[in-house]
């Protein structure tokens, strides 16, 4: 019904002069400041922008395109096959939300496709009169700085990836000035490639690493401790946990000589411990991660396999696989900031994302976003034939087999695609076409900018390439002349994937806007995600040395992708769970935050009543207050000049001992204030005084959290369920976090040494 009132207003749309038709806009806006609804605004808006893109990209969206469309503004998860305009389509939600003046986002998987994107679309915004930038640049390691940062996310519409939004949301919450602050609150985003960003890119947290951290010296003794277990007795293994048993621990508070090993007054033990057992029990070399020749410790990517260089597991994960190879300990730094990107998404107002492949995993985008997913039709019904897999015994035979087919499809002139699912068989495939003398390109995602270049010649007669799943992805394979008559492109698997969207996210490669096209995948009982399935006698099927039937190979593959879908579902759940917690406490120190820089009540009532609140905390209502501790209390917390003598009538009541402090308090503010020129510049000290307080108990809060999450990960038992203890924990440790803020932001005001140097601020703080 929308889609039809779109096309009716489409003739009035055409007829309208170029600046006619551009100051549509100012119009829309003005009538949604009257009390119009985007969603009345829609059928005409869509019109609009629709003709704009015709003018501007000559390219008018097709109907499904319109629908999509809808379903993006209506904060659905559109699925639209590869090839059908997902970047045309964007243009429709993305120009009428921007309507609002808020801040609309496009975010995708990688910055090439985002600059891309902003550069192919941006012309048409623009010729409505609304502003686009992108976050990215060509030099990923190029610093933008706050002001650049400032102007990029000022546009209506920003495209980025995810990866940028999310470090930029962490680091404007670190800045220590309202000026300073670049980024504005989020209002829409649509998620594009939404799969592989909500779901596969989820969980990773970003961090921000501050200051280095003092090395511990607990790694070598915990990693010697752990050599010295005993699997099933000491220790229990399953899938991708494993846990001290009782007699584990028993045998723990032997060793380290304590009698808790999961007392507070332990969790650095704890910690690490968890932390080594991890590293020997769940890590593999060769699979997890490598050691280079300069001996340095380099993570590998579980699904494509590719080299992580300078991606460091958190928490001391990194470590504590150093010290199991014996190599040097790279230096740990503190967490300043950290968020996950399923919460960075829920910070929107609206969101809602697209891809080709998203209904497979539909249940889950409920359960973890409350999405629902929309399928779009084709604008072109598919020609591509998806053939049946080919089940075979070892990865021998199935190389072959695929081999054999990819020389008969390449000497009809037909581009093939061979798509693998790691770095390693994707060598030995390019070695077997060079023994064939075959030219073909590798892609190993690497270097998104260079793929997508390689991957658009994929389409090309008598092209061969082989690619890693995730490679290129994207971009579209147009092909060549000639090519459709041979068939179109073919697309070839060899491997099972670690889902079934990675899988048909490969097979989309091919028939593209009802191009002609095939695909087929060649699976095999070793292939990487059924060896570690965990399934039984799997090894000994793929080698011969127990026989298998034909239908039962099918099963147990078909089966490992199942329990490896649901291991890495049941991850991103307990992900969610463990941050948000620290969710929550991030947005009431971001909103204190906030309210700081917008500034504060900095009255001498006000600061008066946030130092009885610290001596209520401190003394309570004792009467036993000696002399002594009371000098202590003062020189540590109000003022470096000593006190005279206490009266004992101060020291026995708790009522009289509060005034006595406050007095010292009111007095010891005077002197302060003295230093300053003028209450404005009182009210700056206090404001900074108070920011410092908070940032620093909040950095080491995250840091708590981030190291509280693995060392609970290593707890979960029959009786212990580690979310729910980690909840428990980070709360203590939230209501503690207050107490010092308040203790040091009042140490911060009384003791620092403040004074104005050529009419500036400036503060030393104790
Ligand atoms: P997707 O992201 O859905 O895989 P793209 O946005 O990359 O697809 O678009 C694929 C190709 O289709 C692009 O080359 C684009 O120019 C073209 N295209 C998209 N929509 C239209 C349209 N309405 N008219 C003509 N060409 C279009
Ligand atoms: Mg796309």
């Amino acid at each position: 019904k929308i889609l039809d009132q779109i096309k009716a207003w489409a003739p009035e749309m055409e007829a309208l002069t170029d600046k006619q038709l551009s100051k549509k806009t100012y119009e829309f806006k003005k009538r949604l400041s009257e009390g119009e609804t985007l969603d009345d605004l829609l059928p005409e808006a869509f019109a609009a922008i629709c003709e704009a893109d015709k003018r501007v990209l000559g390219m008018y969206p097709y109907d499904v395109q319109i629908l999509g469309g809808i379903a993006l503004h209506k904060g659905y998860i559109a699925e639209m096959n590869t090839g059908e305009g997902k970047t045309l389509t964007a243009t429709m939600p993305l120009y009428l939300n921007a309507l609002t003046g808020k801040s609309c986002h496009l975010l995708t998987a990688n910055g090439y496709l985002a600059m891309r994107d902003k550069e192919e679309m941006g012309p048409a915004y623009e010729f409505m009169g609304l502003t686009v930038a992108t976050s990215e640049q060509r030099d990923e390691s190029a610093k933008v700085d706050g002001k650049e940062k400032k102007l990029i996310y000022a546009a209506d519409i920003v495209y980025g990836t995810h990866g940028t939004l999310g470090f930029n949301y962490l680091f404007n919450n670190l800045v220590t000035s309202a000026e300073d602050r670049f980024l504005r609150d989020f209002y829409y985003v649509i998620i594009d490639e939404a799969d592989s960003v909500l779901l596969d890119a989820a969980q990773t947290p970003l961090v921000i690493a501050g200051a280095p951290r003092v090395q511990s010296n607990l790694y070598e003794l915990a990693d010697f401790f752990v050599t010295t277990l005993i699997e099933d007795e000491d220790y229990e293994k399953e899938d991708k946990t494993v846990w001290l048993t009782d007699k584990g621990v028993n045998y723990a508070e032997r060793f380290f000589k304590i009698d808790n090993f999961y007392g507070e007054e332990h969790f650095e033990i704890n910690r690490h411990v968890t932390l080594a057992l991890r590293a020997h029990k769940l890590f593999q070399k060769g699979k997890d991660y490598m050691i280079n020749e300069k001996d340095e410790l380099t993570l590998l990517d579980g699904g494509s396999g590719r080299l992580m260089p300078g991606v460091k597991l958190q928490g001391g994960m990194h470590q504590a696989l150093e010290c199991k190879e014996k190599i040097k300990l790279t230096g740990e730094n503190r967490s300043m900031a950290s968020i996950t990107y399923q919460n960075l998404f829920l910070l929107f107002e609206k969101m809602s994302g697209m891809s080709g492949t998203v209904s497979d995993a539909k249940d889950e985008l409920k359960d973890i976003y409350q999405k629902d997913v929309v399928i779009i039709p084709p604008n072109r019904p598919l020609q591509r034939k998806d053939l049946p897999d080919v089940y075979v015994r070892d990865a021998e035979s199935q190389i072959k087999l695929a081999m054999f087919e990819v020389l008969q499809v390449h000497a009809t002139g037909q581009p093939v695609l061979i798509v693998v699912s790691s770095i390693a068989d994707s060598e030995k495939i390019s070695e077997l076409l060079l023994k064939e003398e075959i030219p073909h390109s590798v892609l190993n995602a690497n270097n998104a900018f260079w793929e997508a270049e390689m991957i658009k010649e994929a389409g090309q007669l008598g092209a061969v390439t082989v690619s890693t799943g995730m490679a290129g992805r994207g971009t579209d394979i147009k092909l060549g002349k000639g090519v459709r008559e041979l068939g179109g492109l073919a697309v070839i698997g060899i491997g099972r994937m670690g889902n079934v969207r990675q899988e048909r996210q490969a097979r989309g490669r091919a028939g593209r806007q009802g191009d002609p096209g095939f695909s087929k995948f060649y699976v095999s009982l070793q292939d990487e995600n059924v060896v570690n399935s965990g399934l039984p006698n799997v090894k000994e099927y793929a080698s011969g040395e127990k026989r298998i039937s034909n239908r039962k190979i099918k099963k147990v593959i078909d089966q490992a992708q199942a329990l490896g879908e649901e291991g890495a579902s049941g991850g991103r759940k307990s992900s969610l769970d463990y941050d948000t917690v620290m969710q929550r406490q991030r947005k009431l120190m971001y909103l204190t935050r906030n309210a700081l820089l917008d500034g504060l009540d900095t009255s001498n009532e006000r600061l008066l009543e946030l130092a009885k609140w610290n001596f209520d905390i401190v003394f309570g209502d004792r009467k036993d207050v000696t002399e002594w501790e009371l000098q202590r209390y003062i020189l540590d917390n109000i003022t470096y000049s000593v006190p005279g003598k206490i009266e004992a009538e101060i020291l026995a009541d708790s009522e009289n001992l509060k005034d006595y402090l406050l007095d010292l308090v009111a007095m010891k503010l005077d002197e302060q204030k003295g230093k300053l020129d003028s209450e404005e510049d009182f009210a700056q000290f206090v404001r900074v005084s108070i920011l410092t307080a908070v940032d620093t108990a909040w950095i080491d809060q995250v840091d708590y959290l981030r190291q509280l999450q693995s060392a609970v990960g290593g707890r979960s038992t029959a009786q212990r369920n580690p979310v729910f203890e980690y909840q428990e924990e980070s709360f203590e440790a939230y209501e503690k976090m207050k107490i010092v803020i308040r203790r040091e932001l009042m140490r911060n005001i009384l003791l620092s040494s403040v004074s104005m140097k050529k009419g500036k601020l400036s503060i030393i703080t104790p």
